[in-house]
C-alpha cells in the first residue's frame, strides 16, 4: 500500500533538501493548478489535489517531516512508531483549513478574476412642492463609472486575454510566513485580481471601467416627501471586472414653499383677512397647490387665528389613493394709514360700540374689575 504512494517531494516536484519557502511556491502553484474549480468534471485533478494537500501538510511540518524522511509513508499509518498514531487522524481536519484559507477569500471574490460588485451612488435632488403633488419625471445627469465597451470590461486590449497572476497563482492573495505566523495579504502584483494584463485596453488603461455622464429619467411618484430615498437598482457605479453593477439612490429633498406649509399629507396657509370682512363676514380667494382657486367663506365675528378646512385639496399620500386637507387660517389685519375721515368713521364706531360687540374684551375688562375689587376689599 504504502509502496505505491507517491513520494511526497515527487509530489511537491522539489528537491529532498527544499527549504520551506520553496515547498509553498510550489505547493501553492500546484494546488492553483490542480484545484477541482479549475478542472470541472476531472476526478483525476482531484485525487492529485488531494495529494498535494497531503504532501505539503506533511513536509511544512518540522516534526513530520523529519519523520516522513526517516520511515516513509509507514510513518503516518496507524499503529506504526515514528511520527505516532495522531497523525493519520489529523489530516481531515488540518487539510480543510488550508483549503479555506487558501481558497476560501478568492472564491467570495468570485474565484480569484477579482469581480466586485459597483459602489452605489447617491444623488441628491431639490424639488419643489408642486412637484411633489403632481409627480414627475426628472432628467439627470450623472458621472457613473461603467464597464468599458472595447475591453467588455477586461481590461485587456480587445483581442488579448488577462493572464492568471504568476504571484499568487490567480487566488489573489499571498501567504507569507514570519515566525510562527502566517500572514495572508493581498497579492501586490496584481492587487487582488488574480490576474495581470500584459497589453491594457487604451481605452480605460486597463481598469475595465470608464467614467460617462450618463442621462438617466427619474420618476418621482406623487406624494414624496422631505428625505424621500429613491432607488433605482443596477444603476451605480459598473462591477469591476465584470461584478454586478452598484444601485443609484435619489434622496429628495423639499424646497420651502411661499405659501403653503406642510404637514404629512395636508398643506397649510395663512391668509390676512381685512377687519371688516372678518366683522361683516364675507368670501375671500384662496390659491390651491394643483395652482386653481378655491374660496373661502368667512361667517361675521369671525376672529384671528381661526381655521377653515378645505377637503381634498391637500397633498397626495404616497402609493396610495389619499389626498389630504388644506387648513386656511386666518389672520384679521389691523387697518394702517387711515385718512381723516376713517379715523371720524371709527372713532364713531367706537361709541357705538358695547360688550356685546366686542365679548372678549367686555369678559377680560370684567375680570380685571374683580381682581382690582378683590384687592381693595382685603385690608
Ligand atoms: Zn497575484
Ligand atoms: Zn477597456
Amino acid at each position: 500500500m504504502s509502496t505505491t504512494k507517491r513520494c511526497y517531494y515527487e509530489t511537491l516536484e522539489v528537491e529532498r533538501g527544499a527549504d520551506e519557502s520553496t515547498l509553498k511556491s510550489a505547493f501553492r502553484k500546484l494546488a492553483m493548478k490542480w484545484h477541482p474549480d479549475r478542472n470541472p468534471g476531472d476526478a483525476s485533478s482531484e485525487v492529485r489535489f488531494k495529494e498535494i494537500n497531503e504532501a505539503y501538510e506533511v513536509l511544512k511540518d518540522g516534526d513530520k517531516r523529519a519523520a516522513y524522511d526517516r520511515y516513509g509513508h509507514a510513518a503516518f499509518e496507524q499503529g506504526m512508531g515514528g511520527g505516532g498514531p495522531g497523525f493519520g487522524a489529523g489530516f481531515a481536519s488540518s487539510f480543510s483549513d488550508i483549503f479555506e484559507d487558501l481558497f476560501g477569500m478568492a472564491g467570495q471574490r468570485g474565484r480569484g478574476s477579482g469581480r466586485e460588485r459597483g459602489a452605489d451612488l447617491r444623488y441628491n435632488m431639490e424639488i419643489t412642492l408642486e412637484d411633489a403633488y403632481k409627480g414627475k419625471t426628472a432628467q439627470i445627469e450623472i458621472p457613473v463609472s461603467v464597464t468599458c465597451d472595447p475591453c467588455s470590461g477586461t481590461g485587456a486590449k480587445a483581442g488579448t486575454k488577462p493572464k492568471t497572476c504568476a504571484t499568487c497563482g490567480g487566488a489573489g492573495r499571498v501567504r507569507q510566513a514570519q515566525g510562527f505566523f502566517t500572514l495572508e495579504r493581498t497579492c501586490p502584483s496584481c492587487q487582488g485580481r488574480g490576474q495581470t494584463i500584459e497589453d491594457p485596453c487604451p481605452s480605460c488603461s486597463g481598469s475595465g471601467r470608464v467614467t460617462k455622464e450618463r442621462n438617466l429619467s427619474v420618476n418621482i411618484p406623487q406624494g414624496v416627501e422631505d428625505g424621500t430615498r429613491i432607488r433605482l437598482a443596477g444603476e451605480g457605479e459598473a462591477g469591476v471586472r465584470g461584478g454586478p453593477p452598484g444601485d443609484l439612490y435619489i434622496f429628495l429633498s423639499l424646497a420651502p414653499h411661499d405659501i403653503f406649509q406642510r404637514d404629512g399629507a395636508d398643506l397649510h396657509c395663512r391668509v390676512p383677512i381685512s377687519m371688516v370682512t372678518a366683522a361683516l363676514g364675507g368670501e375671500f380667494e384662496v390659491p390651491t397647490i394643483e395652482r386653481g382657486k378655491t374660496k373661502v367663506k368667512v361667517p361675521s365675528g369671525t376672529q384671528t387665528g381661526r381655521r377653515f378646512r378645505i377637503a381634498g385639496k391637500g397633498m397626495p399620500v404616497l402609493r396610495s389613493r389619499q389626498v389630504g386637507d388644506m387648513y386656511v387660517q386666518v389672520a384679521v389685519e389691523t387697518p394702517q394709514n387711515l385718512t381723516k375721515k376713517q379715523q371720524e368713521l371709527l372713532a364713531e364706531f367706537e361709541k357705538l360700540s358695547s360688550g356685546a360687540t366686542q365679548p372678549e374684551a367686555a369678559g377680560f375688562f370684567s375680570m380685571v374689575k374683580d381682581f382690582f375689587g378683590s384687592r381693595t376689599s382685603t385690608p
